[in-house]
């Protein structure tokens, strides 16, 4: 071993070091995401809309309009550099993020050749094969590593495995190659960690090469395409459907009503121009990363910029039920030994409390049974309860079910140091989620000591007898069904049940499945795992903002549904599906079962990625929650992944697209609160643009048809798409948030970024505009640089009035409070001082084709322009009395 690697138990030079620091490149885990602002800046340009735009400046520039096509240039740098610098921030962003989670390692390196060595703290990243690395209880294991000296080693694997379950690491040579994970006991894996005793291992595979770093590459390659992107390329594509067919109908139209040939190139040229929503990019940027940031205030780390709006249309949440939905603190209650049922009090991991019987305080050295279980409970769990001095509390390291059974011991009167002095531990099977027990084997004065803990169906299928006062009984179909009745009972009250069960065995050094059988029956633990504060009022409001929450946990059916009742996440007449109903169910049968199932129990981390997979099949947006390496998967299928930021684990927070910093089921509707009014601010922002863009486009069209010169340049739509129309959404965009964001309404209505409403308010807005555009235009005739100018100006002040008729879907302009939005207030001044500069500057004179205006055209164009707050509130007018009658009738039909 030592051998093919070059190197020596006494580790590698320093030279040797870097020397293979180069040749293996930094022990680090590949970053998908990081791109230089070169790259994100040159990605600003792969867009069709982006290619329409440069085909338009050099048509411009052919047709002999040099300004105009520097103008048309300028704005696509000009878009792609705040685009970059937008994207460039919030990716820094993230990866200042990842930066915390950096970690040392202590290696043997060599002072010199022939030099003695030393234990060396130095960064995970200079890691190498070959190097020595110490292995210390609580460390991080910086690369994948073969074990050369082994005391007491026990890793936790979770990271890797999704287990929790320490497992022993020895020097024993691999017996076959290709084992899982799992069960390579002579090896030791970058990200898991020491949870007990101390070692040394050879570095055998760092970075991407390692095992985590094999899932983690795995990960970064299969991202889907998330509902905003897949909106904004069909938005794209409509458009350039549009803008084609468009061209090629008028070019056709205004050459058979005998206009020439250059000028209708230059009139579909800046129609194109004018159907591109140029603002439309930056604007979008801003909202989201906004967003971004009002979600961190709510503990909603987003780690995809986009994912944002996945969350204002997402209606399922998958939600795991340990940890989010109840506390992940378990505390034991209920006992069922010898036939007999007790009440344990106290509260939390503290040993303080007692073990009762009909409400009378008992000992229980005199209750046999009860004395077994507790003995059992204490030989086989293997977590321990610290007091913490500092935080004045007490706390577990390890599994909160096993922490839970070591304090009922306490409480009990039993101390685990004094049992295991006399039981040593020779050998075990850790707990795992599809096995779903644990045992330990424990030396005794006869030979071995066999000690199983475990969901109690499982148990109770390996068990043939049962012990009464201290005796060993068969077990009889009778006291099987009573048991039975008790795992029934206890599980009604929402109580976790593990079945305790023992038997003799030889005192060997090693244990199988196999060996585990003919157990004697014990005891039945019941252990609460209360709600999380807060988490009843959170799911209520989930509900009503027309979100389905199903829970999704490992535990008994039972005991799933009686705290998903008590949450309020279950309702009469609806399902619950075990993992082994999945399994029997075909991928169709599944996405019809799954509408009413509100419940999953027993289930394996790889049933979630098929729960997942139903629920697209049948359309819906699905937000899931995982915190397991072995929920990755399912975490990149679902549309939305959420991670936990407490006890996820890195690959798991890898692959979602947003993080919960407080694993609480509340940020997840408050980030869906969030992310639907970003949605709904985009909306509003689209309607907004498009509104300029169909005005525009009309009345090009419309001055072809009645024989009117062009009375817009494409540097003038331009400066109204992207200034005017800019500034002016972006203060639409900080619009205070709507009060019934959370409400099932808004939740239905919100289907696609431009729906039927959408489109009837763009041609209501659009309409007035064209119309009193070129009424204007057509007034000026005999002065072309002034017909311009005031056809520029006039549309400039069509959008100063506009903006306020994009705030609210149907209530008037007039009683809504103008100074609510305070930046819509001083944007208009910014834009009212901009358009100043447009007519009266010189050099924008050059620019925009513009020349000054007198008092008496300003006269003329501002009241024109108050036509469309006119026309879009006689629509909202009419909305509201539309409603007011359909509103009851819905009600009657309900
Ligand atoms: P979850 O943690 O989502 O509830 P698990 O698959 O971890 O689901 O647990 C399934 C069942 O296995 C539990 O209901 C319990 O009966 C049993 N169990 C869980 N953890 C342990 C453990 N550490 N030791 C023994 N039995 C356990
Ligand atoms: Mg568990």
């Amino acid at each position: 071993m030592l051998e093919a690697l070059r190197t020596a138990e006494t580790g590698l030079t320093e030279d040797e070091a870097r020397r293979r620091l180069q040749e293996a490149g930094p022990n680090t885990l590949p970053e998908p995401e990081v791109e230089s602002y070169v790259a994100i800046f040159l990605r600003q340009f792969k867009s069709p809309l982006i290619y329409i735009l440069f085909a338009a400046a050099l048509c411009v520039y052919w047709l002999g309009d040099t300004a105009d096509s520097l103008v048309i240039l300028a704005v696509l740098l000009f878009n792609a550099v705040v685009g970059a610098i937008q994207e460039g921030r919030a990716q820094n962003t993230l990866r200042a993020l990842r930066s915390f989670s950096e970690t040392t390692a202590t290696v043997l390196r060599l002072a010199g050749k022939g030099g003695s060595a030393e234990e060396k703290i130095i960064s995970d990243a200079g890691v190498v094969p070959g190097d020595i690395i110490i292995l210390r209880e609580g460390e991080k294991v910086p690369a994948d590593a073969r074990v050369i000296v082994a005391r007491n080693l026990a890793t936790d694997e979770a990271a890797l495995t999704g287990e929790s379950e320490p497992v022993v690491k020895g020097t024993a040579p691999l017996l076959k190659p290709d084992l899982p994970v799992a069960e390579q006991k002579a090896m030791v894996f970058k990200g898991t960690h020491i949870v007990a005793g101390f070692g040394h291992a050879v570095v055998v595979a760092t970075g991407s090469r390692t095992e985590i770093g094999a899932i983690a590459r795995e990960i970064s390659g299969v991202k889907d395409e998330i509902p905003l992107q897949r909106d904004i390329r069909k938005l794209s594509r409509v458009i350039i459907g549009v803008v084609v067919a468009m061209s090629v109908i008028l070019f056709f139209i205004g050459r058979a009503i005998g206009h020439s040939a250059q000028e209708m190139f230059a009139t579909v040229v800046t129609l194109s121009v004018s159907v591109i929503p140029e603002g439309l990019p930056v604007v979008m940027t801003i909202v989201l990363a906004t967003g971004v940031w009002r979600m961190s205030k709510r503990n909603a780390l987003v780690k995809r910029l986009q994912a944002v709006e996945a969350l204002g249309q997402a209606r399922v949440i998958a939600t795991d039920k340990t940890g989010t939905i109840t506390k992940n603190e378990m505390v034991v209650q209920r006992v069922y030994a010898g036939g007999e049922t007790y009440d344990v009090s106290g509260v939390g991991y503290e040993p303080e409390g007692a073990v009762h019987k009909d409400g009378v305080r008992i000992a229980a050295s005199e209750h046999a049974d009860l004395l077994e279980a507790a003995r059992i409970a204490a030989l086989a769990a293997s977590a321990r309860i610290i007091y913490s001095e500092e935080e004045r509390r007490w706390s577990v390291a390890g599994d909160p079910t096993e922490a839970a059974l070591q304090v009922f011991a306490r409480k009990a009167q039993l101390s685990r140091d004094e049992l295991e002095a006399e039981h040593p531990l020779l050998a075990e099977i850790p707990f795992d989620s599809s096995r779903k027990y644990k045992a330990m084997l424990h030396k005794d004065k006869r030979g071995g000591r066999l000690s199983v803990v475990g969901a109690p169906e499982v148990v109770l299928t390996l068990s043939s007898s049962v012990v009464r006062a201290g005796k060993k009984m068969a077990l009889t179909k009778a006291m099987r069904e009573e048991i039975e009745g008790t795992i029934q009972h206890f599980s009604r009250q929402g109580l976790r049940v593990v079945a305790l069960a023992r038997a003799n065995a030889a005192a060997t050094n090693t244990l199988a499945e196999n060996d585990i059988h003919g157990l004697t029956f014990v005891a039945l633990i019941g252990m609460k795992d209360g709600l999380r504060e807060g988490v009843h009022d959170a799911l209520a409001q989930a509900r009503d903002a027309g979100l389905r929450v199903v829970m999704i946990t490992g535990d008994h059916a039972v005991t799933a549904r009686a705290i998903a009742q008590e949450a309020g996440i279950f309702k009469v007449g609806e399902k619950t599906l075990t993992g082994d109903e999945i399994d029997s169910l075909s991928d169709e049968e599944l996405a019809r079962a799954v509408e009413r199932v509100s419940v999953f129990a027993r289930v394996t981390p790889a049933h979630k990625l098929r729960i997942v997979s139903a629920y697209k099949a049948r359309g819906e947006i699905i937000a899931m929650t995982g915190d397991g390496v072995n929920d990755a998967p399912s975490l990149v299928a679902a549309d939305l992944g959420v991670g936990m930021g407490k006890i996820g684990t890195e690959v798991a927070k890898e692959a979602s697209d947003i993080v919960l910093l407080d694993d609480n089921f509340y940020s997840i509707v408050a980030a869906i609160e969030e992310g639907r009014n970003i949605y709904k601010t985009i909306k509003k922002v689209i309607l907004y643009l498009f509104s300029t863009s169909v005005g525009e486009v009309l009345t090009i069209a419309g001055a072809l048809f009645v024989s009117l010169p062009l009375p817009l340049l494409p540097a003038q739509i331009i400066w109204l798409n992207l200034v005017t129309d800019g500034f002016l959404t972006i203060a639409l965009g900080m619009e205070p948030k709507d009060q019934n964001l959370l409400s099932e309404e808004f939740g239905k209505a919100e289907r696609s970024l431009v729906d039927r409403l959408t489109f009837t308010r763009m041609v209501v807005m659009g309409v007035p505009m064209a119309l009193g555009t070129l009424f204007l235009f057509s007034l000026y005739l005999d002065d072309m640089a002034k017909a311009l100018t005031v056809s520029l100006t006039a549309l400039a002040v069509f959008q100063w009035v506009n903006a306020w008729n994009c705030r609210s879907e149907k209530e008037s302009v007039f009683t809504t409070n103008p100074i609510s939005n305070i930046y819509l207030v001083a944007a208009l001044f910014v834009v009212i001082a901009l358009q100043l500069v447009a007519v009266y500057n010189p050099f924008a004179q050059t620019l925009l084709h513009t020349t000054a205006l007198t008092w008496f055209d300003w006269l003329l164009i501002v009241p024109v322009a108050f036509t469309v707050l006119f026309a879009e509130e006689a629509r909202k007018w009419i909305t509201r009395r539309v409603d007011s009658i359909a509103i009851p009738g819905v009600l009657a039909r309900s």
